[in-house]
């Protein structure tokens, strides 16, 4: 039998807030969401911003009635990377369970994220929802197994810290690195070393590198230093990802254009983009 793809698909790329605003649209305007689909066809979804809510809709649609087991990866917990999951559907059916995962250890995920979901700011706590919940950090150095694929969490430079990951599944290498600043000599050689060979590598592009000039200490990367890392890891795929709200689509087609001259397989990260690998 032959075996099945891993899929991957983009349910939001933008970083800092949605942009909901006609000139963005092409490359979409949801925050950060990004969904990897096994060969078992079980899903990882990593972050939970503003395009979780497509994404929940259509695990809905898919389990067709059947219970959901869902897991979610944080990178960690700035508004763009959690303001989905209020209205992330699963969460409401006593069907289904939910397990949060992250890397990141500096605070417990299920204190931040009742936090963020309590009244005054939702009516519904997240301690209050139907569906089961599980909250779990993944040690540094270690790895963990889901879905037949391992999930190697790795810290990446950005105010209060944020978790890259490193996802194998059937031969595959997906890294997810989002809301990352390059310059710290440290986690700069720890995330060469776990995009190292990846078949696509997701990296924090928000700014030019003229705009990074005024952006310094921000938490975020160049097309410019993604296009490097690329080069240097060896990846196979890049995607630019976490476009600022400014960038409209004219700016970052020509953007990609750029980026192409320096690392050909580049690609902005395109809401709604599949692929397959
Ligand atoms: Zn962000
Ligand atoms: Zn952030």
């Amino acid at each position: 039998m032959a075996t099945l793809p891993v899929r991957l698909k983009f349910w939001g790329v933008r970083g800092s807030t949605p942009t909901p605003q006609v000139e963005n649209l092409g490359f979409g305007g949801n925050t950060s969401c990004v969904e990897i689909v096994a060969p078992s066809g079980e899903s990882l979804i990593f972050d939970a911003g503003s395009g979780i809510r497509n994404l929940g809709n259509e695990m809905m649609r898919r389990a067709a009635g059947e219970p959901l087991n869902v897991s979610l990866f944080l990178t960690h917990y700035h508004w763009d990377h959690i303001q989905g999951l209020p209205f992330f559907v699963p969460l409401f059916s006593p069907k289904n369970k939910v397990a949060f995962y992250t890397g990141l250890d500096s605070r417990p995920v299920q204190d931040v994220l009742e936090g963020q979901m309590s009244k005054p700011y939702f009516p519904i706590g997240l301690d209050q929802v139907a569906a089961k919940r599980e909250f779990q950090v993944i040690p540094e150095g270690s790895s963990m197994s889901v879905a037949n694929c391992t999930v190697t969490p790795f810290p990446m430079n950005h105010p209060q810290g944020a978790a890259g990951y490193r996802i194998e599944v059937a031969g595959k290498v997906i890294v997810y690195a989002t809301d990352y600043e390059h310059g710290d000599p440290r986690l700069d050689s720890v995330l060469l070393d776990h995009a190292r060979n990846s078949d696509v590598l997701i990296c924090d592009a928000q700014y030019t590198p003229a705009e990074y000039e005024t952006h310094r200490g921000w938490g975020h990367s160049t097309w410019l230093n993604a296009a490097s890392i690329a080069k240097s890891c060896c990846a196979k795929r890049l995607f630019l990802f976490h476009h600022d709200p400014t960038h409209d689509d004219a700016f970052l087609t020509a953007l990609e254009a750029e980026a192409q001259a320096v690392f050909p397989n580049t690609h902005v990260a395109r809401e709604g983009r599949e692929i397959e690998l």
